[in-house]
């Protein structure tokens, strides 16, 4: 991607009505654009973080063997109104009437997935059934201060999982506990998983999937050896209270949701009719469960946790490209062009060739290919943007290529084939 055609670049200064470092480093990085409180464009950069994040989650939702599917964000209220969230979720749906009809815009799809089942499952030799989908998610919420890490319109992964038996439900329920985790390591984000009350979902005990963040809007008390966490909002015991197994005292930490799941056995199948019959040819209740991921919110809270004083520091496994090319058209900074016409074509041929080669390698590369900007400017932005690695290419570096990771400060010349064996 030749930088000088996206839509959407840097900016010098944050935006002020934006007071969280994810905000900030986004909108100033070029990866969102704000329409108003609450809801974000992701721009190119934003998007191939996004698609990223979503790749990784969807292989570990394969591997548990769920199903991709996609589901509509239109609801008729009659389906809510069959378990009463209709009345009982009204303060975070978006509900509005049409030709004398009213619907919603979805904020979860438990009672969509259940109308599936009824539909399609009708014995215990179609069960389990595990289904997922990426899609927009609405919720009317009243505090939309923490960037794209809340907003009323987001990305949410959202897997559903039915089963013949509780013992079933419960060994997929602690599998999608450990693919989780997996996937959350995969981004660089260790998660404290985390008991807590089920909200609007139900009354069973929930699990959070939390990450230690000081501008974390919850708040947890756990144990540091790993064996407790509860969210502050429901924890029977304080901080400072001895761990039972010797790990010393409880801490009291702020934290980024950034997963949850939730064990909802029969309560939704029973309030919609969801039954199949089962070995013995009896009628009975699907065991139920939902576990969401907040892939947008990913996308800030990776950039909260990964950052320093110049820009975000992107994990290699979702950065928006692997290398950030950049050309310098001149020996000195905002150097004419008039006395260096033939050096110009030269070196900008240069950026060229070995953009074509790193991209003949399957190398996604960001080339900052623009002439009327600083060397400065071009370095700044880099380290804003916060791609992993950083190329450059100049009159200086003559055939050699300089190599610098964005986590480091060293910097090193290496030759076209020693990059590629490095980005392999
Ligand atoms: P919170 O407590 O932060 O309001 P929640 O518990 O209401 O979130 P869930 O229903 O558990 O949210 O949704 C599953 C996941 O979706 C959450 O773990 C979170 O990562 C993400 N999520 C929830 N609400 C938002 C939002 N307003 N903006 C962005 N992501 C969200
Ligand atoms: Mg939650």
């Amino acid at each position: 991607m030749r930088y000088s055609k996206l839509l959407g670049k840097t900016l010098k200064d944050s935006p002020k009505d934006e007071v969280s470092i994810n905000a900030k480093l986004l909108l100033r990085g070029g990866f969102i654009d704000k329409l108003m409180a609450g809801s974000y464009t992701l721009l190119h950069l934003g998007r191939k973080v996004e698609q990223k994040i979503e790749q990784i989650v969807r292989e570990e939702m394969n591997d548990t063997g769920a199903e991709e599917i996609l589901m509509p964000l239109l609801h008729p209220k009659e389906i809510w109104n069959e378990t009463g969230r209709w009345d009982k979720a009204k303060e975070v749906m978006y509900q509005f009437e049409k030709n004398e009809k009213e619907y919603a815009l979805s904020f979860t799809h438990e009672e969509i997935v259940m109308n599936l089942l009824r539909k399609h499952v009708s014995s215990y030799k179609d069960l389990p059934v595990k289904v997922y989908h990426f899609s927009t998610k609405f919720r009317s919420e009243a505090r939309a201060k923490s960037g794209i890490l809340r907003g009323r319109e987001f990305l949410m992964k959202d897997l559903y999982s039915a089963h013949e038996s509780e013992e079933d439900f419960m060994r997929y329920y602690k599998e999608i506990t450990k693919a989780y985790i997996k996937t959350f390591k995969r981004m660089n984000l260790d998660v404290i998983v985390t008991e807590a009350d089920g909200g609007v979902f139900t009354k069973s005990k929930t699990h959070e999937f939390q990450v230690l963040a000081q501008s974390g809007e919850d708040e947890i008390i756990y144990c540091p050896g790993g064996d407790f966490s509860a969210n502050a909002e429901v924890s029977p015991v304080k901080e400072g209270k001895q761990c039972d197994l010797g790990h010393g005292p409880l801490k009291r930490a702020k934290t980024i949701e950034v997963g949850n799941i939730f064990p909802l056995g029969t309560y939704y199948s029973e309030k919609m009719d969801g039954m199949f019959t089962d070995q013995k040819g009896g009628r009975k209740p699907f065991w139920f469960a939902s576990y969401g991921i907040g892939i947008t919110r990913l996308i800030g809270t990776i950039v909260e946790v990964h950052n320093d004083d110049k820009g975000i520091v992107w994990p290699e496994s979702v950065a928006p490209f692997d290398v950030h090319l950049i050309h310098l058209r001149g020996v000195t900074q905002n150097q004419p062009f008039d006395n260096a016409q033939g050096k110009k074509s030269k070196i900008k041929s240069r950026g060229d060739e070995v953009y074509d080669k790193l991209q003949k390698a399957g190398v996604e590369v960001l080339f900052d290919d623009r002439d009327d900007v600083s060397a400065g400017e071009k370095f700044a932005d880099a380290d804003l943007i916060g791609i992993p690695v950083r190329l450059v290419v100049s009159q200086k570096t003559g055939e050699k290529i300089e190599w610098k990771k964005r986590s480091e400060s060293k910097t090193e010349l290496l030759n076209i084939d020693e990059v590629l064996k490095r980005l392999k």
